[in-house]
């Protein structure tokens, strides 16, 4: 029988520890995740930093170079093999980095696509999901889950559409971010060319198909919290999706954790975001849960 999963306490150092890098690896990076509970292991599609959205909270650092410039698959697989193993021999637990939490660092809750960029802008999305299902399947990590962590952007594309219906069959799960409800706040927040209208248009055929989680990060804009009207837009948004037939398994509701490029984002108190969702439960009757 599994353990019951610990608590994650965002106050830890290692869950402020986002950095998208450990030791020389260029793909994947360890984590631990709150919303993942535990261990995630993160395979970075995106070295090379790209993004089709430019969202003023983003904690990417973009004045360094990435460092990649495209995936390669065959060092992709042999990192995952290795970080695996590491994880499963208790060789990750001795790294000074998970010092406060040596026991969480032997299951492996999820593998995530996610990164310094967007996962589904690689041109060959389907084929990054066969190499990870792949050692996924040698290892044995038949109950470890995959996540994709997406601006939801590229959920249309062949290749995407082909690695989500991969993902299915080996414990999908969806994470996918929406943060306004009008096209004007949108712009504001994510400062994508992407209209806001094709990304509910994914997040709705996506979730037509399998459930998703919505990823909504709620914040302060030059001291300016999200205003009522939005936050009702939003709600209606999420209602939309559901009266078309998506199926919104939750709403993961958070806020800034960490330093950002743009000093005047800045993050909700907690007493902020649980009000806000508070009003996003009793509009929509979805599932609301809080990370501050
Ligand atoms: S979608 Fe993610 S990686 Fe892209 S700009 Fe926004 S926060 Fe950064």
């Amino acid at each position: 029988m599994a353990a019951a999963p610990v608590p994650i306490q965002s106050s830890w150092a290692v869950v402020q520890d986002h950095r998208r890098v450990f030791q020389d690896l260029v793909y994947l990076y360890p984590v631990i995740s709150r919303r993942s509970r535990g261990l995630s292991i993160g395979v970075n599609l995106n070295p090379d930093k790209r993004c089709n959205f430019d969202c003023v909270y983003c904690e990417v650092d973009r004045r360094t170079p990435g460092r990649a410039t495209q995936v390669n698959l065959d060092q992709l697989r042999e990192e995952l093999v290795w970080l695996v193993n590491h994880a499963r021999d208790g060789t990750l637990a001795t790294q000074p980095k998970f010092c406060e939490v040596p026991e969480l660092t032997r299951q492996i809750r999820d593998i995530a696509f996610s990164g310094d960029g967007e996962p589904t802008m690689v041109p060959h999305f389907d084929a990054c999901v066969e190499t990870v299902v792949a050692v996924k399947r040698e290892l044995g990590l038949d109950d470890t889950k995959l996540v994709l962590i997406t601006d939801c952007a590229g959920l249309d594309k062949g290749s995407v559409r082909r690695g989500l219906e991969l993902m299915d069959r080996h414990h999908g799960e969806f994470w996918c971010k929406l943060d306004a409800g009008t096209e004007p706040y949108f712009r504001a927040v994510n400062r994508s060319f992407v209209r806001l209208d094709r990304i509910l248009r994914n997040i709705l055929e996506t979730a037509r198909v399998r459930p998703v989680i919505l990823q909504s990060l709620f914040f302060r804009m030059r001291g300016e919290a999200m205003s009522a009207a939005e936050l009702e837009a939003y709600c209606e948004r999420l209602r939309e999706i559901v009266a078309a037939g998506g199926r919104i398994q939750a709403v993961h509701a958070y806020t800034i954790a960490r330093p950002t490029p743009e000093a005047w984002a800045t993050r909700l108190e907690r007493g902020e975001l649980e009000a806000m969702a508070g009003v996003i439960r009793s509009r929509t009757g979805l599932p609301v849960e809080v990370f501050d």
